[in-house]
């Protein structure tokens, strides 16, 4: 049956309820003092959910409901037909409909989300981490298969995967989404084939992804204020409103609620908590986006490993010149960039050398980094004359280092990968070439 005759079919259900006494959930509304709610039922598409406060209360609107579909020969799937009992756990208790048995379970998959019992929405999370895990390896699979350049990988993942990993986090995001930042950060590791200790914020930074819980907490919010600032007679905002009432007298913490406050104070926008007509999504969006750019930045400017990084990286995002570098030479570059090689200065790290004395084997003197590797050490001199233009490697410093690494050129790119690969191969394969 199509949405629309059931609706037809079921539009004096409520009142049919109503006329034969049933009970129903009360909603007191605070705060327009003389209106109140009765919910009998959620109507939605061709479902159709019962709800009561107890058991007798149930099997009343159940009876009820069973005899409005018996005078309208509207047939019920028992099939498809649940029980959930929310809260505590009751034993030995069975309903039953036009003498059918229903099932009682402990979750319920109800328009994209799993309803459980103890009202948590983690398990909705872990279903979206399953999908979206499949998806991404279906895409790393099709990538293989058919040569898809990083930068369509990279877009796959944006219109694929990540409506799959946040679909319903406007209900469900003030749960810990962990599991989903995860997915994320294990398609950007494996794309850019960047080994377990690279930082996580590089791999975003280099892929310019970013953190889950910036996507979830726009769409949280975005999605509050458009309730908020919805019709007055929806009862959605109806209800959001009582929750909000009773959020701020302390009667009742809602989750969902809290989360929506707690994110606009931390970042200084507790009036549009206050006032969601005030609203700017834009501006929400940007501070959250600036945040994360500032803690990576701070990350870098703390750790002596990124001090290359740092100078070499132009911008957020992926460096689309890289698409045009044939693997595997474009990963040695990667490897290079993030300090995945064997160089002094990362192997020095196994033992605890302080990072100032982690020569050079060749040359005693200088730090064996990537800066010099790439633009002094004299053991490479002959094959940087091959790969790289004097203008470079003449009285190097960061500067030139950072206008070599940021070419738009595919040639000069490929050049100096193919440097690299050397240096790197060298260090991993025991000093030898
Ligand atoms: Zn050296």
């Amino acid at each position: 049956m199509s949405s629309l005759l059931f609706s037809i079919f079921l539009n004096d259900l409520e009142s049919y309820l109503n006329e034969n006494d049933c009970d129903y959930i009360f909603v007191r509304d605070h705060t327009h003092m003389h209106v109140f709610f009765k919910l009998f039922i959620l109507l939605y598409a061709d479902d159709t959910v019962l709800l009561a406060t107890s058991i007798s209360k149930f099997r009343k609107i159940m009876k009820e409901y069973e005899n409005y579909c018996a005078l309208w020969n509207v047939e019920i799937n028992f099939s498809k037909s649940k029980i959930m009992i929310f809260g505590t756990q009751r034993k030995n208790v069975q309903f039953h409909m036009n003498n059918i048995e229903l099932e009682i379970v402990k979750e319920y998959h109800y328009l994209g989300i799993t309803f459980t019992k103890n009202r948590r929405l983690i398990q909705t999370i872990k279903e979206n981490t399953a999908k979206g895990k499949r998806a991404m390896f279906a895409i790393i699979t099709r990538a293989k298969n058919e040569g898809l350049t990083i930068s369509c990988q990279i877009h796959l993942f944006k219109t694929i995967v990540l409506p799959i990993l946040l679909y319903g986090c406007e209900v469900w995001g003030f749960e810990d989404v962990g599991i989903l930042e995860k997915v994320q950060i294990y398609f950007c590791r494996h794309i850019l084939k960047l080994n377990k200790t690279t930082q996580k914020n590089i791999l975003l930074y280099e892929t310019g992804l970013i953190p889950i819980n910036i996507l979830v907490k726009c769409r949280v919010v975005k999605n509050w204020v458009k309730i908020m600032t919805g019709k007055t007679t929806k009862y959605v905002r109806k209800m959001v409103e009582c929750l909000l009432v009773y959020y701020l007298n302390t009667e009742h913490k809602s989750n969902w609620i809290h989360f929506i406050d707690k994110t606009l104070t931390e970042n200084g926008m507790r009036n549009f908590f206050l006032n969601p007509y005030s609203y700017r999504h834009d501006e929400f969006t940007l501070r959250l986006e600036d945040q994360f750019h500032q803690e990576v930045n701070n990350q870098l400017n703390n750790s002596n490993r990124t001090l290359f990084y740092r100078a070499i990286k132009a911008k957020f995002g992926f460096e689309e010149i890289l698409d045009e570098i044939k693997p595997p030479l474009v990963y040695y570059l990667m490897k290079f960039k993030v300090g995945n090689h064997k160089l002094p200065v990362e192997t020095g790290k196994w033992d605890q050398t302080p990072h100032n004395e982690r020569y050079c084997h060749h040359c005693i003197e200088d730090i064996g980094d990537e800066f010099h590797y790439v633009f002094l050490c004299p053991l490479f001199s002959q094959l940087r004359k091959k790969y790289i233009h004097p203008y470079f490697y003449n009285r190097p410093n960061m500067y030139k280092a950072a206008l070599l690494f940021q070419r738009k050129n595919r040639k000069v790119i490929t050049r100096l990968c193919m440097f690299i690969k050397i240096i790197v191969d060298y260090f991993n394969e025991g000093y030898r070439y």
